[in-house]
């Protein structure tokens, strides 16, 4: 089946062996054409939360796909993206107001920096046109959102030219459960940051409580409450972005709710569909959608994806949130942090010589390593014991979907441990 017409993402198509052909998915796991079936250890990156071939959403698709597959919402509206629309008012945290859909992570991240800033033109503050990141981050392939990626990290250094510039504070250092004493030091230097640049930053962005692809880079709640209290001192919208962390990856649906703290604007997508169609959301507080409020249509917010709020993937978030909060999917995630924290929260794999942190939330984990080279081989290593691992960066990650039992669980665990050991 190799075809050099299908050109895969960051692949050197030349050298790469060629990707392996899926037939089919079920459960926790992947179907290779063959008969191999692997089990699935990063759910497709983040956002397969129910697994593959969940009846419910299956059919939630089907059944939306006999009465209405896709219609413009300029000027029209229907159910399905009401009622999402509803549905994510009520499960966010209290005081986002207002959703605004479109199709992806990094396109939801897109609307949320065009929303601060045309904020912040309608009160009469253009000079705050730029965005504050933070180093380790990433939020997104497009070009606005490259410009808010790690500028140290190299993923994107060759768009360097393309990019407008903005300004980036240290990544947190803290871990999770941080003291607020441990925590102090990168406060200040958020605060730092803030007080040389706020007079040109709309919106300070981040992942709330882990960064993702930053190999799981871990902040304190004290460090997001502080960022929530820093952007109203310095009047900057705090944006989380919640495309990787949000639907119960951390434990619980939300990571801000570890923190108990309301951005201005929340950025949902992944496991917002359960992973079955392409979808975001934007949400926003009555205090920025109040601002695009006027008699004067050059206030509306000017953007609009032809495919926001697509019926089908408004119809199976709605299932996928009705089977999360039926079958009590936050229960489930604290019994796979359990097998997480045991298996790989130990002497043998965090004080072995080739590896510099391991690091659980939740329902993931990674195994950090001092060199990116310890990690060729590790996929073909995991396979050979039936498990689908993604190695990225320094990094061995699992995210599993919700439905993974522990014993599968504790299999992908074990690949990743038997890694560790032949390193
Ligand atoms: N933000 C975060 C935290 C992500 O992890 C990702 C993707 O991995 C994105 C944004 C971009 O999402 P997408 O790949 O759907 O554009």
């Amino acid at each position: 089946m190799p075809s050099n017409a299908l050109w895969h993402p960051y692949a050197q198509m030349q050298t790469q062996p060629a990707p392996l052909e899926v037939v089919g998915g079920q459960g926790a796991y992947i179907e290779l054409s063959g008969g191999e079936r692997l089990l699935d250890a990063t759910c497709s990156w983040w956002c397969m939360i129910h697994g593959y071939g969940h009846p419910r959403l299956v059919s939630a698709i089907q059944q939306q796909a006999d009465t209405l597959c896709h219609v413009m919402l300029g000027g029209l509206s229907h159910a399905p993206a009401v009622e999402l629309a509803e549905t994510l008012v009520r499960i966010t945290p209290p005081g986002l107001d207002h959703v605004f859909f479109s199709d992806s992570g990094s396109v939801g991240m897109e609307v949320a920096m065009k929303m601060a800033v045309q904020y912040q033109v309608l009160r009469g503050r253009p000079q705050k046109h730029r965005m504050l990141s933070l180093m380790r981050a990433y939020h997104g392939d497009t070009s606005g959102c490259m410009a808010v990626c790690d500028p140290e990290e190299g993923m994107h250094s060759l768009f360097a030219g393309l990019l407008p510039r903005h300004h980036f504070a240290p990544a947190p250092t803290a871990p999770f459960d941080a003291s607020p004493q441990e925590a102090e030091a990168d406060i200040a230097a958020l605060r730092a940051t803030l007080e040389a640049c706020h007079h040109e930053v709309a919106a300070l962005l981040m992942e709330p409580l882990l960064q993702a692809a930053g190999g799981l880079n871990m902040t304190s709640p004290h460090y997001v409450r502080a960022a929530r209290e820093l952007c109203d001192e310095f009047d900057v919208l705090l944006i989380f972005d919640e495309v990787a962390t949000g639907f119960g990856r951390t434990g619980k649906l939300f990571a801000a709710e570890h923190a108990g703290v309301t951005p201005d604007i929340m950025v949902l997508s992944k496991g917002l569909t359960g992973g079955y169609l392409g979808h975001a959301a934007t949400l926003a507080t009555n205090q920025v959608y109040d601002t695009f409020l006027s008699d004067d249509d050059g206030h509306a917010f000017m953007h609009g994806p032809t495919f926001m709020g697509n019926p089908l993937a408004c119809r199976v978030a709605l299932e996928s949130i009705a089977v999360f909060e039926e079958e009590d999917y936050l229960s489930k995630i604290a019994e796979l942090n359990a097998v997480l924290r045991e298996a790989l929260l130990n002497e043998r794999v965090a004080h072995h010589p080739a590896v510099s942190d391991v690091r659980v939330l939740g329902a993931c984990a990674a195994i950090e390593f001092k060199d990116a080279a310890s990690l060729a081989g590790a996929q073909t290593h995991a396979r050979r014991q039936g498990v689908w691992l993604r190695p990225f960066g320094r990094w061995l990650y699992t995210m599993p979907a919700y439905i993974t039992t522990q014993d599968e669980l504790r299999q992908i665990t074990a690949a990743m441990i038997s890694w560790v050991d032949q390193c």
